[in-house]
């Protein structure tokens, strides 16, 4: 039997790794268009320097290697799911770039993520960087190195949910390190920071916090138009810029807009088990997958991805050995959101719905992070 995992992030990983410890004998082959793995959470810290790109990245292919897997870097085109093959592109130089071809699978998880989104907003995709990706997070971080330091300099960060304010309290720890005056701005369409966090007392005492770091926050104010050195709100109000950080929103990936099965706002839609709807052999797992129980939604983060890669890896099992699936129980959902969130100079606050702290919490993410990586190692 042939599983065959697209993408091979947090939930993709996780798949791999869930199967091989389960059975021995099931051939496992990884496709990912990028050779390293990102721990994501951690990319806002490139920004200060506090963690390098290799210490927050791994080599897939050793990843692979290690768990008895194939790694193909590739990029994935389209499937086919009547004829059970999905159509990739080989990005290795020693392979021919252009030629589509198929790799045939029984069994097959997605797990391709998101794609950062602009909304459509004229002038904010060209002229914003970005730390969704690591290239985009070294661009962002090259872009910094080579600002004019002698003039005081307008920082911008759009959108205050959790990589925003993350990305601002790193941007603070860069600029004392640097000396340079620098006004950070971060700027959020809602009333409130950390919109998506239901309880405002910790939004409050994040925006306390990043306030008291110098960090200027602008609430219900929404981005009209990015044109060159200015960012106009609809408001009327407008703001000089020398760099424009974008974390507002994130959308399908774009390849989910080329299948034919069930969708829920561009997402897949997963049955409880984890499987794309009406479909025996086909899983979906992480961001990519739409699962909602019982009016609970699962969010869309590291906790849920890792939990239902396992799960989905488990009912690949369960169905060729014909026995019952396993029930997916969401736990980090939308409704009820769980995080550590970095303020940076070293301090984060855990959050959830029944416990909320900060000693500690930062040394505690790190930790994990470091933990995390060392299966790459
Ligand atoms: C900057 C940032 C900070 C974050 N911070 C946190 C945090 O602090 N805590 C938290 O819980 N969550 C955080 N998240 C969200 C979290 O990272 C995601 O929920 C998680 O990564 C989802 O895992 P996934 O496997 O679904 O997708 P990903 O981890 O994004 O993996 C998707 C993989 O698919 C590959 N891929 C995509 N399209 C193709 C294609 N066509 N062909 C081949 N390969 C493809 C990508 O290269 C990637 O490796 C953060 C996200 C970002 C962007």
């Amino acid at each position: 039997m042939k599983v065959v995992v697209l993408g091979c992030g947090f939930g993709g990983v996780e798949v791999a790794r869930t199967l091989r410890k389960q059975a021995k004998e099931l051939e496992i082959i990884m496709i990912d268009r990028r050779t390293r793995f990102g721990y994501l959470p951690s990319y806002p810290e490139l920004l200060s320097g506090k963690v390098t790109p290799e210490d927050i990245s791994g080599g897939l292919n050793k990843f692979a290697t290690k768990i008895g897997a194939e790694f193909i870097h590739a990029e994935v085109v389209n499937i086919d799911f009547r004829n059970k093959e999905v159509k990739i592109k080989d990005k290795s130089k020693s392979k021919a770039e252009d030629k589509v071809r198929a790799i045939p699978y029984d069994f097959l998880v997605l797990s391709l993520g998101t794609e950062q989104t602009f909304f459509g907003i004229p002038g904010a995709e060209k002229r914003s960087y970005s730390v969704n990706t690591m290239g985009a997070a070294r661009g962002t971080k090259n872009a910094l190195d080579k600002l004019d330091y002698s003039k005081e300099l307008s920082i911008l960060v759009i959108g205050a949910g959790l990589t925003g304010v993350e990305v601002a309290g790193e941007l603070v720890d860069y600029f004392a390190a640097t000396g340079a005056i620098a006004s950070i701005y971060l700027v959020e369409m809602m009333p409130r920071i950390l919109p998506a966090f239901p309880h405002e007392s910790v939004a409050n005492y994040v925006a306390k916090f990043l306030s008291a770091r110098g960090v200027k926050i602008m609430t219900e104010t929404a981005v009209q138009e990015v044109i060159a050195h200015e960012i106009l709100f609809e408001d009327g109000r407008k703001l000089t810029y020398d760099i424009i950080i974008w974390t507002a929103g994130v959308k399908p990936n774009s390849l989910l807009e080329k299948l034919d099965v069930p969708k829920l706002k561009g997402w897949l839609k997963v049955d409880p088990y984890l499987r794309v709807e009406g479909m025996d052999d086909v899983f979906a797992v992480g961001d990519t997958a739409y699962f909602e129980r019982a009016g609970v939604r699962s969010g869309q983060n590291v906790e849920e991805a890792e939990k239902q890669g396992k799960v989905a890896a488990a009912n690949v099992q369960s169905t060729i050995k014909g026995r019952k699936l396993w029930e997916y129980k969401p736990k980090n959902t939308m409704q009820n959101p769980r995080a550590f969130i970095s303020l940076g100079d070293d301090k984060a606050v855990a959050y959830s719905s029944k416990i909320t702290f900060k000693v500690f919490a930062y040394r505690i993410k790190k930790f994990v992070e470091r933990r995390y990586m060392k299966r790459f190692r």
